[in-house]
């Protein structure tokens, strides 16, 4: 199954292979920032997954609260983000998923800093949530628990 993406001037176009490992909306207020609305999709898939077809992204980096590197790649003439990742554990990446052509046809697997979503944005059934920045030991126990419909 294949899935295809453009950053929002067309300049750097790819391509993703294989299934996404997880889903996440995240309403964290970076991801506010660099969204420029209430939250940013992460789609988690190995570094090889991806295949930037066209364009060469620049890239921008800073740190997390917990010191975590976190590298953004974005378009160099639309700014927009296409993937981050940290240069440290550089096998898995996050894709800005709301760059694939079919984005709208996403379902989230979890929703992480629900503490700062707007008030008015309710969290549909069925999926995992958090208030915060889960541990991985948490993050994996809840794709488990929603195993089922976590299926793409
Ligand atoms: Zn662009
Ligand atoms: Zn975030």
């Amino acid at each position: 199954m294949g899935r295809t993406g453009s950053c929002q001037c067309g300049t750097i176009r790819y391509e993703v292979e294989g299934d996404s490992l997880a889903l996440v909306f995240c309403q964290c207020t970076e991801c506010q920032k660099l969204s420029a609305g209430i939250g940013s999709y992460s789609m988690v898939l190995p570094r090889e997954a991806l295949r930037i077809v066209s364009g060469e992204p620049r890239s921008w980096e800073r740190s997390s609260e917990t010191g975590a590197r976190n590298r953004a790649w974005m378009c160099p003439e639309c700014g927009n983000r296409i993937f981050h990742e940290n240069p440290d554990d550089p096998a898995m990446i996050r894709l800005k998923a709301g760059t694939l052509d079919d984005a709208a046809a996403l379902e989230p697997d979890a929703l992480v800093w629900r503490r700062s979503a707007p008030a008015w944005m309710q969290a549909p059934e069925g999926v995992a949530r958090f208030e915060s920045q889960p541990t991985p030991e948490e993050f994996f126990a809840a794709m488990t628990l929603f195993q089922g419909r976590a299926q793409r």
